[in-house]
C-alpha cells in the first residue's frame, strides 16, 4: 500500500510548530542576524517543545521520535527562522551519533543536556586542505596513556564561536586514509581548544569558525565508537541531516513563496494586480513546483530510513537539489517584491545569504552527485 499521509499525531506536531513558528520565531528572525547573536534562550526553547532531542531516546531526555517527524520540525522551524533549523538538525546528527556509538557515561553527560538546549555540540571534520576529500584530513590523535592527544586546525565549523563541545574527527591511523579516522567529544574548555568565527555572508548567529589544537589532552572514554571507524560512523548519519538540510531549505523558501504570493496579490501596476499576469504567476509556480518535488523526496527518504532501508542516494538527492531550488526560489521572490525587497526591511535578502550556505555545506552539489553517481553507475567508475 502507497500512503502519503502523515499520522495525526505528526499533524499536530506539525501545527503546533507552524504556530509557534509565525509568533515566535518569524518575527525576530532578521534580529539575531543584525546584532550578530545566538540567541541560545531559543535553543533553550527548543529544549522545551522536544525539538533538539527529537532523535534522542527518551531514556536520555529525548523525544525519541522517528525521522519523518524530525524532517516536520525541519521544514517548519525553517518556515519562522532558518539558522535556528541547525538546531533540529545537528542535534539530530549529533544526537543519533552519540546514541548508536558512544559509551554510557558519554551518553549519560551529553544526550540530556543537549536535548534541553543547555548545551550546544557542534561537528567537526572539515579542514583548510580537506573538505570534500574529507578523508584526507590531517588532525592527529596519537594515543598515550589514558588519553589522546590531538593537534591539528578545523575550519568552516557551524558554532565554532558558540559551541560547548564538538564532536572532532582525527586520524589515529594516517596511513589508512579515510579508515584510520577517530572521533572523539572534545569539551570547548579543554587546555589547547581555541575557536576563532569569521565574518561569514549569512547564518551569522550560527558562529561559524575555526578550531585550533595544539596538544589537546582528550580523555580515552570521549572516544566515541571504535578506534579507526569514525568515518563510517558519520557518514551514516550525513544520509540523515542531508534530508533534513532539504527540508529546511524548502522550509524558508516556501515562507518566501507565501510572503510573495500575499505581495502580488495587494500591488498593482497597469490597474490589476501583478498575480494576474503570467509573468508574474508562472515562476511563482514553477519554484513551488520544484519545491513540492523535493520536499516529497525528502519525506521518502526519511521515511526509507525509518523503516531501515537503504536511502543515501534520495538524501543525496534532496541535499543536492533543495538548497539550490531553494536559492532560485527565494531569489525570484525577491525580485518579484521589488525594490523593497532589496533592502533589509524584508527578510528576503537574509533569506538568500542565509539558504546558500547549506548549498557548501554537509556537501557541495558534486559532493552529492558523486554519492548519486556511486550507487546508480557502480563505485568500480568512482574517481577517487
Ligand atoms: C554554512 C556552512 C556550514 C558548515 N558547517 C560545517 C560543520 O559544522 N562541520 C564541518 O566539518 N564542516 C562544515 N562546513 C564545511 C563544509 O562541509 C565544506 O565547506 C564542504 O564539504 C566543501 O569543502 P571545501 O569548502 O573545502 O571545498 P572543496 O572540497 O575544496 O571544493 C571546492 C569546489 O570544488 C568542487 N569539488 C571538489 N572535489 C570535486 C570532485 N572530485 N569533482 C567535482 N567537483 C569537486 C566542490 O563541489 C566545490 O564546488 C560548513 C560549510 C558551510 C558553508
Amino acid at each position: 500500500m502507497l500512503n502519503f499521509s502523515f499520522t495525526d499525531e505528526q499533524e499536530y506536531f506539525r501545527n503546533m510548530l507552524q504556530d509557534f513558528a509565525k509568533k515566535e520565531l518569524l518575527p525576530n528572525y532578521t534580529k539575531w542576524d543584525r546584532e550578530e547573536i545566538t540567541p541560545r534562550h531559543l535553543w533553550r526553547k527548543l529544549g522545551e517543545l522536544g525539538i533538539n532531542g527529537l532523535r534522542i531516546p527518551v531514556e536520555y531526555g529525548g523525544s525519541g521520535a522517528d525521522c519523518v517527524t524530525t524532517g516536520i520540525a525541519a521544514e517548519e522551524i525553517g518556515r519562522g527562522d532558518f539558522n535556528l533549523t541547525y538546531a533540529v538538525m545537528l542535534n539530530a546528527l549529533i544526537g543519533e551519533i552519540i546514541t548508536n556509538h558512544a559509551n554510557e557515561e558519554l551518553k549519560q553527560e551529553w544526550l540530556p543536556k543537549i536535548s534541553s538546549g543547555e548545551k550546544i555540540v557542534g561537528i567537526a571534520i572539515t579542514e583548510p586542505s580537506a573538505g570534500t576529500d574529507a578523508g584526507g584530513i590531517q588532525t592527529t590523535a596519537v594515543h598515550k596513556g589514558n588519553e589522546y592527544i590531538l593537534n591539528g586546525e578545523k575550519s568552516g565549523i557551524s558554532v565554532a564561536t558558540v559551541g560547548d563541545a564538538f564532536i572532532i574527527f582525527a586520524k589515529t591511523n594516517p596511513e589508512l586514509g579515510n579508515r584510520g579516522i577517530s572521533a572523539f567529544i572534545v569539551p570547548a574548555d579543554l587546555s589547547g581548544v581555541e575557536c576563532r568565527g569569521y565574518e561569514d555572508m549569512g547564518n551569522i548567529p550560527i558562529g561559524r569558525g575555526s578550531i585550533y589544537l595544539s596538544d589537546v589532552a582528550v580523555p580515552e572514554e570521549n572516544l566515541i565508537g571504535l578506534e579507526n571507524k569514525g568515518f563510517a560512523q558519520v557518514m551514516n548519519g550525513f544520509d540523515l541531516s542531508r534530508l533534513l538540510i532539504g527540508l529546511q531549505c524548502v522550509g524558508a523558501a516556501f515562507q518566501s513563496l507565501d510572503e510573495t504570493i500575499d505581495h502580488v496579490k495587494a500591488r498593482h501596476s497597469f490597474g490589476k494586480p501583478l498575480a494576474t499576469y503570467q509573468g508574474v504567476s508562472f515562476p511563482i509556480v514553477t519554484h513551488y513546483t520544484q519545491l513540492e518535488l523535493v520536499k516529497w523526496q525528502a519525506y521518502r527518504g526519511l521515511w526509507l530510513r525509518d523503516q531501515g532501508l537503504k536511502h543515501s542516494k534520495e538524501s543525496a538527492s534532496v541535499k543536492w537539489l533543495g538548497p539550490k531550488y531553494s536559492v532560485e526560489a527565494i531569489h525570484e521572490c525577491l525580485l518579484l517584491n521589488g525594490h523593497y525587497a532589496y533592502t533589509k526591511e524584508l527578510p528576503l535578502e537574509q533569506r538568500l545569504r542565509d539558504v546558500i550556505g547549506l548549498e557548501i555545506g554537509d556537501g557541495t552539489a558534486q559532493a552529492n552527485q558523486m554519492v548519486i553517481a556511486k550507487d546508480i553507475i557502480g563505485k568500480e567508475y568512482r574517481s577517487y
